[in-house]
């Protein structure tokens, strides 16, 4: 059973504003991944089933991995298309702020949102919103913003809605924000969203693929190199630390998108509780934190590396070299770990525990 955890005080806000309001803007934190635009897409898609003017407005350009998503040729992008985007809003009756709860995530953006004088409605994941919404549907709890759209429409009695191309949205959200149903879907319901959206007859095995599982040729080889010369492991911290610089980057013909999951590989050492890559990107270096089961990163994320996310998968952004994030990590490691040794170093290979197998009773 998918118990109705939204509160109904929300769900009767949201039901009037939609239907009050022709046209919306429906906005996604930047560097979209499946959950931003899988969610905002779904629910784009609802709107124009209910008659209204919606449109989806990014901060910057999906990567080309996403370029399956239903209908992400439909969004208008602020940083390629600026007045297009002030028009959207000028006109706008609703604000929705999906995948995101703070203006800082929305980069130049937000100074446009900021202003607005619409109602805003927030559907988040994330922890602790910053700034005030008319309708605030959070909850951290939740796998992804894609399973709250489809709580919220489960609560509205909009499922007639959820056909094959918003289900095919929804199931793209649930299964990047998840690594592929390896983290924060510990709640049953989850799969039982899953099995609802597969009976709208949706194609799952390639958008899994395609979500999860598909690289370029030069990224399957980056990731390899990553793995293989980049991987340093600290004993008996259990935490894994990748570092590519713009050089290694460009090596390989880096382009957005190619380093997705990277992060998640280090965590199937099971000496490894938790990982970090940091990245090189032109203005900046960008961190990206997973844990397994009760460690939280996000406090990690939050404390050194500014920014934020959730308890197995969180990020940041330092400013500077590559040398100061590498200190800056060290720094945290001594932090969090004041007696262990800050040394990387080789683990063991354990014997195979079966080798004398001896047909015990159990
Ligand atoms: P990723 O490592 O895939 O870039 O991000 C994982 C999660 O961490 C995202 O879903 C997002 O919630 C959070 N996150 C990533 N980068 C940042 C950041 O710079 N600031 C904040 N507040 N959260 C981030
Ligand atoms: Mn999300």
């Amino acid at each position: 059973m998918i118990r109705p955890v939204i509160d109904n005080a929300s769900i009767e806000k949201l039901r009037s504003l939609i239907n009050r309001v022709q046209r919306v803007v429906i906005t996604c934190h930047k560097s979209p991944d499946g959950d931003a635009l899988g969610s905002t897409l779904a629910m784009c898609h609802v709107l124009h089933m209910l008659g209204k003017e919606a449109t989806v407005v990014t901060p910057d350009i999906p990567p080309r991995a996403l370029a399956f998503v239903p209908g992400v040729k439909s969004i208008v992008v602020h940083s390629k298309q600026p007045v297009r985007v002030s028009s959207l809003l000028a006109s706008a009756q609703l604000l929705m702020c999906l995948d995101y709860n703070a203006f800082s995530r929305v980069d130049k953006l937000g100074e446009e949102l900021a202003p607005l004088r619409v109602p805003r409605v927030l559907i988040d994941h994330h922890l602790d919103p910053k700034e005030d919404f008319d309708v605030m549907i959070s909850h951290p709890e939740a796998s992804s913003t894609c399973e709250l759209v489809f709580r919220v429409l489960l609560q509205l009695d909009m499922l007639q809605f959820v056909d094959r191309f918003v289900a095919s949205c929804l199931y793209v959200g649930m299964t990047t924000d998840t690594g592929g149903y390896a983290y924060s879907c510990e709640n049953a319901e989850f799969f039982e969203i899953l099995m609802l959206l597969m009976r709208r007859h949706i194609d799952r095995l390639t958008l899994y693929n395609l979500a999860q599982n598909t690289f370029s040729e030069s990224a399957v080889r980056l990731q390899g190199y990553a793995l293989s010369q980049k991987m340093q492991l600290f004993q008996p911290q259990g935490v894994a630390l990748i570092m590519l610089t713009r050089e290694e980057l460009e090596h390989f013909g880096y382009c957005k998108g190619d380093t997705e999951t990277l992060v998640n590989k280090p965590l199937a050492i099971p000496e490894v509780s938790w990982s970090v890559l940091l990245r090189e990107d032109p203005d900046k270096i960008k961190v990206s934190c997973r844990s397994q089961g009760d460690l939280s990163v996000s406090d990690v994320c939050a404390n050194y590396f500014n920014g934020g996310g959730h308890k197995n998968a969180a990020g940041g952004e330092l400013e500077g070299t590559m040398a100061e994030a590498e200190a800056t990590f060290l720094r945290m490691l001594a932090d969090l770990f004041p007696d262990a040794p800050v040394v990387p170093g080789p683990i063991p290979c354990e014997d195979n525990p079966l080798k004398d197998i001896q047909n015990e009773e159990i």
